[in-house]
């Protein structure tokens, strides 16, 4: 196969042994002679997959035993109304820092009150709002601990006097978090965490039963808590995978060490993005992300863009370029991304400076 650098945003670049796990379990599921999208969630093997996985997740977050861990279909776009569905009573409190905080307040705001706490939407979302306060009565405050599109990231967990609900799409698995501060975390599976089909939830069991709507029952948690997630058919393959993705990072030493070579991954390419002057950041320097780094053709320089784009593609750069709302490029250095993939590209960008200039 041809040898490229994968800096897709989502769906993710996965770790080999994930791939080729899943090719294996295609043909032959655990050597039940069946493949894995033909076998049945009800029997002892599946059951096995879907308690590892959940196991393995328990032990990368350390959650706590107060919490369950949910794999659901929908994506995390579905869980922008779960979340609603499930926690808001009177009032919920967005952080609107991107286009997806904006979708998950406008899920809410469907079904009843929601109110945008502090937004960085006047400088197209390129830093996290830090002077706002959250209002006490609300029933919880909404967050997106990192924002793919804009390469924006809350670094820490933030203290909140009322529950705490948390998209961490494109950041879980990249930093220690302390579950305990958060009432529901949630998000796709495929920005870090396995293939598209499966979203995660984490939630805290006595968060739920506080709102007085009818929650329709594929939107309710607790249904799916009671059924082990297997109230309806799961995404079988999308779970296999991920179970496969979590052992890898287990075998890399988990997600302290994970946070390590993702840090570095990031300071390589923005030492270099800072250094070299065809191109600029266009995060906030103290917000920018260590998953998703989002550049542009530094002033003067806009209109070699395309010859960039063309001239890394060349040297084998997949998936760097910018989203359309803020243009130039993305890469994304998600958990399978190496210090390797980071440098070729550093190394595409410097020959382009000296072919340049
Ligand atoms: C990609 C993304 C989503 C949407 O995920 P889907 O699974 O495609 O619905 C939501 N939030 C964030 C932060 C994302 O990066």
């Amino acid at each position: 196969m041809k040898k490229v650098h994968v800096f897709n945003a989502g769906p993710c670049l996965l770790p080999q042994v994930a791939i080729d796990a899943a090719v294996e379990a295609l043909k032959d599921f655990k050597g039940t002679g069946v493949s894995l999208i033909s076998i049945s969630h009800r029997t002892k093997e599946w059951e096995s997959v879907m308690d590892e996985c959940r196991a393995n997740w328990k032990e990368l977050l350390n959650i706590p035993d107060d919490y369950e861990t949910l794999f659901l279909g929908g994506g995390a776009s579905l869980q922008f109304l779960c979340a609603a569905m499930n926690f808001l009573e009177k009032k919920g409190a967005y952080l609107e820092t991107g286009v997806w905080a904006k979708k998950a307040y406008k899920e809410a705001k469907g079904i009843g009150n929601a109110v945008v706490v502090a937004s960085s939407a006047d400088r197209n979302y390129c830093y996290i709002p830090k002077d706002y306060e959250i209002p006490a009565d609300a029933d919880y405050f909404h967050i997106t601990t990192n924002n793919t599109i804009y390469g924006t990231e809350l670094h820490g967990d933030i203290d909140s006097p009322v529950p705490l609900i948390a998209d961490m799409s494109s950041d879980i698995l990249s930093r220690r978090i302390d579950i305990s501060k958060y009432a529901l975390i949630y998000g796709g599976a495929q920005k870090n965490a396995g293939p598209a089909g499966v979203a995660f939830a984490i939630v805290r069991k006595d968060a739920l039963g506080k709102v007085s709507r009818y929650i329709p029952t594929m939107l309710d948690y607790r249904t799916h808590i009671d059924k082990g997630s297997m109230f309806n058919t799961p995404p079988v393959f999308s779970i296999f995978v991920m179970n496969e993705t979590l052992k890898w990072l287990k075998a890399m030493g988990g997600v302290d060490a994970m946070h390590a070579i993702d840090v570095k991954k990031a300071e390589t390419l923005y030492a270099e993005i800072d250094r070299n002057p065809f191109f600029v950041g266009t995060a906030d320097k103290e917000d920018r992300s260590i998953m998703n780094v989002c550049f542009v053709m530094a002033p003067g320089k806009e209109d070699l863009q395309d010859e960039f784009l063309a001239f890394a593609k060349e040297r084998g750069m997949v998936g760097i370029k910018g989203h359309r709302s803020v243009g130039g490029f993305r890469a994304s250095l998600y958990n399978a991304c190496t210090q390797e993939d980071v440098e070729a590209l550093v190394a595409a960008m410097q020959e382009f400076e000296n072919l340049k200039k």
